[in-house]
Protein backbone atom coordinates (compact mmCIF):
# COMPACT_ATOMS: atom_id res chain seq x y z
CA UNK A 1 0.00 0.00 0.00
CA UNK A 2 1.53 3.53 -1.04
CA UNK A 3 0.08 5.80 1.71
CA UNK A 4 0.65 9.02 0.40
CA UNK A 5 -0.70 10.92 4.05
CA UNK A 6 2.15 12.01 6.24
CA UNK A 7 0.38 10.55 8.74
CA UNK A 8 2.12 10.69 12.46
CA UNK A 9 5.54 10.01 11.11
CA UNK A 10 6.15 13.08 9.49
CA UNK A 11 4.75 15.46 12.08
CA UNK A 12 7.67 13.10 14.73
CA UNK A 13 10.31 13.36 12.61
CA UNK A 14 10.17 17.26 12.55
CA UNK A 15 9.82 17.78 16.14
CA UNK A 16 12.69 15.09 16.45
CA UNK A 17 14.69 17.15 14.37
CA UNK A 18 13.62 20.51 15.84
CA UNK A 19 14.40 19.43 19.40
CA UNK A 20 17.63 18.55 17.68
CA UNK A 21 18.12 21.53 16.07
CA UNK A 22 20.80 23.62 17.35
CA UNK A 23 23.64 24.54 14.66
CA UNK A 24 26.72 24.91 16.21
CA UNK A 25 29.54 27.36 15.24
CA UNK A 26 31.95 26.36 12.83
CA UNK A 27 34.95 27.91 14.56
CA UNK A 28 34.27 26.37 17.72
CA UNK A 29 34.78 23.34 16.31
CA UNK A 30 36.83 22.66 13.28
CA UNK A 31 38.00 26.42 12.25
CA UNK A 32 41.80 25.01 11.19
CA UNK A 33 39.60 23.21 8.25
CA UNK A 34 37.91 25.90 6.99
CA UNK A 35 39.64 28.26 4.28
CA UNK A 36 40.13 31.76 5.27
CA UNK A 37 39.94 32.90 1.57
CA UNK A 38 36.68 31.75 -0.88
CA UNK A 39 39.62 31.03 -3.39
CA UNK A 40 41.74 28.64 -2.27
CA UNK A 41 44.67 25.92 -3.78
CA UNK A 42 45.56 22.13 -2.31
CA UNK A 43 48.90 20.98 -3.72
CA UNK A 44 49.13 17.38 -4.60
CA UNK A 45 52.49 17.47 -6.20
CA UNK A 46 53.99 21.22 -6.10
CA UNK A 47 55.66 20.98 -8.74
CA UNK A 48 52.42 19.97 -10.90
CA UNK A 49 50.99 21.95 -13.84
CA UNK A 50 47.54 20.54 -14.22
CA UNK A 51 44.70 21.87 -12.63
CA UNK A 52 41.47 20.77 -11.67
CA UNK A 53 38.92 23.05 -10.00
CA UNK A 54 36.43 22.59 -8.03
CA UNK A 55 33.25 25.22 -6.83
CA UNK A 56 31.74 24.05 -3.85
CA UNK A 57 28.16 25.35 -4.18
CA UNK A 58 27.04 23.95 -0.72
CA UNK A 59 25.08 20.51 -0.18
CA UNK A 60 26.29 17.87 -2.37
CA UNK A 61 26.40 20.35 -4.95
CA UNK A 62 29.70 20.93 -6.76
CA UNK A 63 31.08 22.08 -10.07
CA UNK A 64 34.14 19.74 -10.79
CA UNK A 65 35.82 21.72 -13.85
CA UNK A 66 39.42 20.73 -16.00
CA UNK A 67 40.62 22.42 -19.24
CA UNK A 68 36.60 23.91 -20.07
CA UNK A 69 35.10 19.94 -19.41
CA UNK A 70 32.65 20.31 -16.21
CA UNK A 71 30.26 18.10 -14.41
CA UNK A 72 28.06 19.21 -11.84
CA UNK A 73 26.68 16.94 -8.67
CA UNK A 74 23.54 17.40 -7.09
CA UNK A 75 22.09 20.69 -7.82
CA UNK A 76 20.53 22.30 -4.80
CA UNK A 77 20.22 25.91 -3.95
CA UNK A 78 16.71 26.55 -2.28
CA UNK A 79 17.23 25.81 1.47
CA UNK A 80 14.47 25.28 3.00
CA UNK A 81 13.36 25.40 6.95
CA UNK A 82 12.60 22.75 9.10
CA UNK A 83 8.43 23.58 9.66
CA UNK A 84 8.36 24.01 5.31
CA UNK A 85 9.01 20.14 5.42
CA UNK A 86 6.13 19.57 6.98
CA UNK A 87 4.13 20.84 3.70
CA UNK A 88 5.20 21.85 0.23
CA UNK A 89 8.47 23.27 -0.96
CA UNK A 90 9.17 24.62 -4.16
CA UNK A 91 12.47 26.70 -5.79
CA UNK A 92 13.92 29.85 -4.31
CA UNK A 93 14.00 32.61 -7.46
CA UNK A 94 16.55 35.01 -4.94
CA UNK A 95 18.69 31.87 -3.76
CA UNK A 96 18.67 31.31 -7.84
CA UNK A 97 19.97 34.51 -8.89
CA UNK A 98 22.60 34.04 -5.75
CA UNK A 99 23.91 30.79 -7.40
CA UNK A 100 23.51 31.42 -10.68
CA UNK A 101 26.05 34.28 -9.96
CA UNK A 102 28.16 32.36 -8.50
CA UNK A 103 28.16 29.87 -10.78
CA UNK A 104 28.61 32.65 -13.75
CA UNK A 105 31.80 33.79 -11.68
CA UNK A 106 34.26 30.76 -11.93
CA UNK A 107 32.44 28.60 -14.27
CA UNK A 108 31.42 29.14 -18.45
CA UNK A 109 28.18 27.05 -18.17
CA UNK A 110 29.14 25.98 -21.92
CA UNK A 111 31.80 23.89 -20.38
CA UNK A 112 28.79 21.55 -18.14
CA UNK A 113 28.22 18.17 -20.27
CA UNK A 114 27.08 15.62 -17.50
CA UNK A 115 25.53 15.83 -14.02
CA UNK A 116 25.34 13.31 -11.58
CA UNK A 117 22.65 12.97 -8.89
CA UNK A 118 23.57 10.72 -6.08
CA UNK A 119 19.96 9.92 -5.17
CA UNK A 120 16.06 11.92 -5.02
CA UNK A 121 15.93 13.73 -1.62
CA UNK A 122 14.83 17.45 -2.31
CA UNK A 123 18.23 18.55 -1.49
CA UNK A 124 20.21 16.84 -4.24
CA UNK A 125 17.76 17.06 -6.91
CA UNK A 126 14.68 19.93 -6.68
CA UNK A 127 16.04 22.69 -8.21
CA UNK A 128 17.59 20.86 -11.34
CA UNK A 129 13.99 21.80 -12.91
CA UNK A 130 14.82 25.88 -12.93
CA UNK A 131 18.02 24.37 -14.31
CA UNK A 132 16.79 22.63 -17.28
CA UNK A 133 13.73 25.06 -17.81
CA UNK A 134 15.69 27.76 -17.80
CA UNK A 135 18.58 25.72 -20.36
CA UNK A 136 21.16 27.18 -18.07
CA UNK A 137 23.39 24.17 -19.42
CA UNK A 138 23.71 24.71 -23.07
CA UNK A 139 26.02 21.68 -23.56
CA UNK A 140 24.75 19.36 -20.74
CA UNK A 141 24.09 16.28 -22.65
CA UNK A 142 23.34 13.74 -19.72
CA UNK A 143 22.12 13.74 -16.36
CA UNK A 144 22.99 10.05 -14.80
CA UNK A 145 21.00 8.96 -11.60
CA UNK A 146 18.47 6.57 -9.91
CA UNK A 147 15.03 4.87 -11.60
CA UNK A 148 13.00 7.77 -9.50
CA UNK A 149 14.97 10.49 -10.76
CA UNK A 150 13.63 10.51 -14.51
CA UNK A 151 9.68 9.75 -12.78
CA UNK A 152 9.75 12.53 -10.74
CA UNK A 153 11.45 15.07 -13.42
CA UNK A 154 8.93 13.84 -15.90
CA UNK A 155 7.52 17.31 -17.26
CA UNK A 156 11.19 18.62 -17.42
CA UNK A 157 12.71 15.91 -20.13
CA UNK A 158 14.92 17.50 -22.41
CA UNK A 159 15.97 16.81 -26.18
CA UNK A 160 19.36 17.47 -25.23
CA UNK A 161 19.88 17.06 -21.71
CA UNK A 162 18.70 13.38 -21.23
CA UNK A 163 17.93 11.80 -18.40
CA UNK A 164 20.03 8.60 -17.81
CA UNK A 165 18.73 5.87 -15.35
CA UNK A 166 22.07 4.05 -13.87
CA UNK A 167 21.90 0.42 -14.65
CA UNK A 168 22.75 -2.27 -11.91
CA UNK A 169 25.22 -3.83 -15.28
CA UNK A 170 27.01 -0.38 -14.96
CA UNK A 171 27.19 0.04 -11.20
CA UNK A 172 29.36 -1.58 -9.11
CA UNK A 173 28.20 -3.46 -6.20
CA UNK A 174 30.47 -3.86 -3.02
CA UNK A 175 27.89 -6.08 -1.38
CA UNK A 176 28.57 -8.45 -3.67
CA UNK A 177 31.84 -10.31 -3.59
CA UNK A 178 34.30 -9.07 -6.46
CA UNK A 179 31.18 -7.74 -8.41
CA UNK A 180 32.30 -8.12 -12.01
CA UNK A 181 29.74 -6.38 -14.03
CA UNK A 182 30.34 -2.98 -13.50
CA UNK A 183 31.17 -0.05 -16.19
CA UNK A 184 32.92 3.25 -16.53
CA UNK A 185 30.88 6.34 -18.28
CA UNK A 186 32.19 8.59 -20.16
CA UNK A 187 30.71 11.65 -18.58
CA UNK A 188 32.68 14.57 -21.00
CA UNK A 189 35.81 14.01 -23.76
CA UNK A 190 38.37 13.35 -20.53
CA UNK A 191 36.13 12.90 -17.59
CA UNK A 192 34.99 9.31 -16.92
CA UNK A 193 32.89 7.66 -13.90
CA UNK A 194 32.19 4.68 -12.08
CA UNK A 195 28.83 4.75 -10.21
CA UNK A 196 28.71 2.97 -7.37
CA UNK A 197 26.15 1.77 -5.09
CA UNK A 198 25.95 3.18 -1.44
CA UNK A 199 23.10 3.42 1.22
CA UNK A 200 22.14 6.72 2.74
CA UNK A 201 22.82 7.41 6.72
CA UNK A 202 19.94 7.53 8.75
CA UNK A 203 18.91 11.10 9.66
CA UNK A 204 18.34 10.76 13.54
CA UNK A 205 18.90 7.70 15.74
CA UNK A 206 18.48 4.47 13.15
CA UNK A 207 15.74 6.28 10.88
CA UNK A 208 16.22 7.14 7.09
CA UNK A 209 13.31 9.79 6.80
CA UNK A 210 12.16 10.13 2.97
CA UNK A 211 12.54 6.75 1.41
CA UNK A 212 9.03 5.38 0.62
CA UNK A 213 9.18 3.93 -2.72
CA UNK A 214 8.22 6.94 -5.30
CA UNK A 215 4.49 8.39 -5.46
CA UNK A 216 5.49 9.26 -9.34
CA UNK A 217 1.62 10.48 -9.06
CA UNK A 218 2.02 13.08 -7.17
CA UNK A 219 5.41 14.32 -9.67
CA UNK A 220 2.55 13.76 -12.36
CA UNK A 221 0.01 16.06 -11.17
CA UNK A 222 2.11 18.75 -8.79
CA UNK A 223 5.12 19.17 -10.64
CA UNK A 224 4.77 20.54 -13.79
CA UNK A 225 6.55 23.49 -14.19
CA UNK A 226 9.48 24.50 -12.22
CA UNK A 227 8.40 26.55 -10.00
CA UNK A 228 5.42 24.58 -8.89
CA UNK A 229 5.59 22.96 -5.22
CA UNK A 230 5.99 19.61 -4.37
CA UNK A 231 5.35 17.81 -0.73
CA UNK A 232 8.81 17.68 0.71
CA UNK A 233 8.72 14.16 1.69
CA UNK A 234 7.60 13.08 -1.50
CA UNK A 235 11.11 13.29 -2.66
CA UNK A 236 11.80 9.94 -1.61
CA UNK A 237 15.94 8.85 -1.42
CA UNK A 238 15.54 5.68 -3.78
CA UNK A 239 19.10 4.14 -4.73
CA UNK A 240 21.47 5.89 -3.25
CA UNK A 241 25.13 5.96 -5.36
CA UNK A 242 28.93 7.35 -4.86
CA UNK A 243 31.10 7.50 -7.58
CA UNK A 244 34.58 7.56 -8.87
CA UNK A 245 35.49 10.21 -11.50
CA UNK A 246 38.55 10.04 -13.35
CA UNK A 247 40.14 13.62 -14.92
CA UNK A 248 42.14 12.29 -17.65
CA UNK A 249 45.63 13.49 -18.93
CA UNK A 250 49.02 12.85 -18.97
CA UNK A 251 48.71 12.45 -15.56
CA UNK A 252 45.25 11.41 -14.45
CA UNK A 253 43.37 12.66 -11.40
CA UNK A 254 40.74 10.39 -9.19
CA UNK A 255 38.57 11.93 -7.11
CA UNK A 256 36.21 10.18 -5.36
CA UNK A 257 32.22 11.90 -4.32
CA UNK A 258 29.92 10.50 -2.01
CA UNK A 259 27.38 13.65 -0.77
CA UNK A 260 25.46 11.02 2.09
CA UNK A 261 27.23 9.22 4.76
CA UNK A 262 26.87 5.61 4.01
CA UNK A 263 27.58 2.23 6.14
CA UNK A 264 30.26 0.08 5.15
CA UNK A 265 30.56 -1.62 2.65
CA UNK A 266 28.03 0.08 1.16
CA UNK A 267 29.78 2.96 -1.68
CA UNK A 268 32.98 1.90 -0.97
CA UNK A 269 34.87 1.45 -4.66
CA UNK A 270 36.44 -1.90 -6.35
CA UNK A 271 39.59 -2.73 -4.94
CA UNK A 272 40.94 -4.00 -8.47
CA UNK A 273 40.42 -0.18 -9.27
CA UNK A 274 42.12 1.52 -6.34
CA UNK A 275 44.98 -0.94 -7.17
CA UNK A 276 45.16 0.90 -10.59
CA UNK A 277 45.44 4.01 -9.22
CA UNK A 278 44.75 5.82 -6.27
CA UNK A 279 42.07 8.07 -5.17
CA UNK A 280 43.91 11.63 -5.36
CA UNK A 281 41.17 13.58 -3.97
CA UNK A 282 38.13 12.49 -1.34
CA UNK A 283 34.74 14.58 -1.40
CA UNK A 284 32.68 13.10 1.50
CA UNK A 285 29.57 13.93 3.59
CA UNK A 286 29.85 15.52 6.91
CA UNK A 287 25.74 15.31 7.51
CA UNK A 288 24.97 12.03 9.89
CA UNK A 289 28.45 11.42 9.94
CA UNK A 290 28.67 9.82 13.59
CA UNK A 291 25.15 8.03 12.87
CA UNK A 292 26.86 5.48 10.45
CA UNK A 293 29.20 3.11 12.63
CA UNK A 294 32.90 4.35 11.90
CA UNK A 295 32.39 6.83 9.55
CA UNK A 296 34.05 8.32 8.14
CA UNK A 297 37.31 6.29 9.81
CA UNK A 298 36.40 2.87 7.65
CA UNK A 299 35.74 4.80 4.62
CA UNK A 300 39.15 6.67 4.38
CA UNK A 301 41.09 3.99 5.77
CA UNK A 302 39.87 2.15 2.67
CA UNK A 303 40.60 5.06 0.12
CA UNK A 304 43.54 6.29 1.17
CA UNK A 305 43.31 9.76 -0.67
CA UNK A 306 45.92 12.24 -0.47
CA UNK A 307 43.32 14.96 0.44
CA UNK A 308 39.86 15.68 1.92
CA UNK A 309 37.25 17.89 1.81
CA UNK A 310 33.89 17.85 3.46
CA UNK A 311 30.85 18.82 1.66
CA UNK A 312 27.15 18.82 2.83
CA UNK A 313 28.28 19.93 6.16
CA UNK A 314 26.40 23.72 6.51
CA UNK A 315 23.37 24.00 7.74
CA UNK A 316 20.46 24.07 5.27
CA UNK A 317 17.77 24.47 7.30
CA UNK A 318 18.18 28.43 6.95
CA UNK A 319 19.11 30.79 4.45
CA UNK A 320 22.56 32.56 4.97
CA UNK A 321 22.55 36.20 5.59
CA UNK A 322 26.16 36.37 4.21
CA UNK A 323 28.24 34.17 2.32
CA UNK A 324 30.17 34.07 5.87
CA UNK A 325 27.48 33.46 7.82
CA UNK A 326 27.54 29.98 8.27
CA UNK A 327 26.86 27.52 10.75
CA UNK A 328 27.11 23.79 10.72
CA UNK A 329 23.97 21.31 9.74
CA UNK A 330 22.33 20.55 13.01
CA UNK A 331 21.08 16.81 13.71
CA UNK A 332 25.14 16.28 13.17
CA UNK A 333 26.71 16.51 16.34
CA UNK A 334 30.39 18.02 15.80
CA UNK A 335 31.78 16.73 19.18
CA UNK A 336 31.41 13.28 18.36
CA UNK A 337 32.78 13.97 14.60
CA UNK A 338 35.61 15.30 16.10
CA UNK A 339 36.65 13.16 18.07
CA UNK A 340 36.41 10.39 15.53
CA UNK A 341 38.69 12.51 13.17
CA UNK A 342 41.27 12.60 15.61
CA UNK A 343 41.13 9.01 16.03
CA UNK A 344 42.04 8.44 12.54
CA UNK A 345 45.81 8.08 11.97
CA UNK A 346 47.17 10.37 9.05
CA UNK A 347 50.77 10.05 7.77
CA UNK A 348 53.67 11.90 8.28
CA UNK A 349 53.03 13.19 5.18
CA UNK A 350 49.64 14.10 5.84
CA UNK A 351 49.98 15.78 9.33
CA UNK A 352 52.74 17.77 7.96
CA UNK A 353 50.50 19.04 4.93
CA UNK A 354 48.30 20.68 7.60
CA UNK A 355 45.54 20.35 4.67
CA UNK A 356 44.55 17.09 4.60
CA UNK A 357 40.84 18.11 5.90
CA UNK A 358 38.89 20.90 4.29
CA UNK A 359 35.74 22.29 4.94
CA UNK A 360 35.12 24.79 2.47
CA UNK A 361 32.50 27.00 2.54
CA UNK A 362 29.15 27.24 0.21
CA UNK A 363 30.84 29.45 -2.78
CA UNK A 364 34.62 28.19 -2.49
CA UNK A 365 36.33 28.03 -5.36
CA UNK A 366 39.68 25.24 -5.03
CA UNK A 367 42.39 24.53 -7.20
CA UNK A 368 43.97 21.18 -6.90
CA UNK A 369 47.35 21.76 -8.54
CA UNK A 370 49.09 18.18 -9.58
ZN1 LIG B 1 19.73 12.60 1.38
Amino acid sequence: MRSSSPGIIIPIAISALLTLSCTHKVSKFHPEFIPKKFETTLALKPSGSQTLNILYLGCGNLVLEKDGEAIMTDPFFSNQKVLKLLGRIKTNPERYAEWMQLVDAHVSTKAVRSMLISHTHYDHLMDLPTLLQGHVFPNLKAIYGNPYMPKMLQHFKDSTAKFVVLQPAQVYNPNEQNDPEYQWINLAPHVRCLPIESNHAPHIGHKLYMNKPLDEKHFRSNLVWAADKVKAFKWTAGSVYSFLVDFIGSDTLRVFIQTSASEHPNGLPPLAELKKKKVDVALICYASAPLVDDYPGDLLNYITPDKVIFVHWEDFFRTPKSPNDVRLVRGTKPKKVKKRLEAIKLTKAQLKARDYYTMPKPGTYIHIKY
